[in-house]
């Protein structure tokens, strides 16, 4: 998806659920982890994480309809906040889900993959590894960061 086919997804969600038209600014943010997408309120810029669209279109439609909450009533002067009373009647209204990360990914976790420089064992980690403490599980040798990848 390039970022124009994303605008043109957050305007037909705008008037899909909103009934109005989305005018600032949308892009993919690579950075981002653990959260699906995000409003920067001074820039009035909604940033999504591409890898979200791997989630499943409902889901990433449910993220861009959450930052469109957090859009719309900032730019009306109500309260957009996560606490706020607006924010969560908006969600309710538009059925837009509650949190940023909806889901934490099942299928397609990310994987450090990590082999010991001495044996060429490979270990597989949820988590990035201190590879000053951690040492190779069978011959105490020194792992190496090879890839992160997915499966
Ligand atoms: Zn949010
Ligand atoms: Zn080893």
């Amino acid at each position: 998806m390039t970022e124009k086919e994303l605008y043109t997804l957050v305007e037909e969600l705008s008037k899909v659920y909103f009934k109005r038209s989305f005018i600032d600014k949308v892009c993919f943010n690579n950075r981002l982890r653990t959260t699906g997408g995000r409003y920067i309120p001074a820039k009035r810029v909604i940033e999504i994480n591409p890898k979200y669209l791997e989630a499943g279109m409902e889901e990433f439609k449910g993220i861009i309809k959450h930052e469109l909450c957090h859009y719309f009533l900032h730019i009306d002067g109500k309260g957009y906040k996560h606490g706020d009373k607006d924010f969560k009647q908006l969600l309710k209204e538009t059925g837009s889900p509650r949190f940023c990360n909806p889901l934490p990914f099942q299928k397609n976790e990310y994987h450090y993959q990590y082999v010991c420089k001495s044996c060429k064992q490979v270990y597989k980690r949820r988590r990035r590894v201190n590879v000053k403490k951690y040492r190779c599980g069978k011959c105490r040798g020194v792992l190496q960061l090879m890839s992160t990848s997915k499966d």
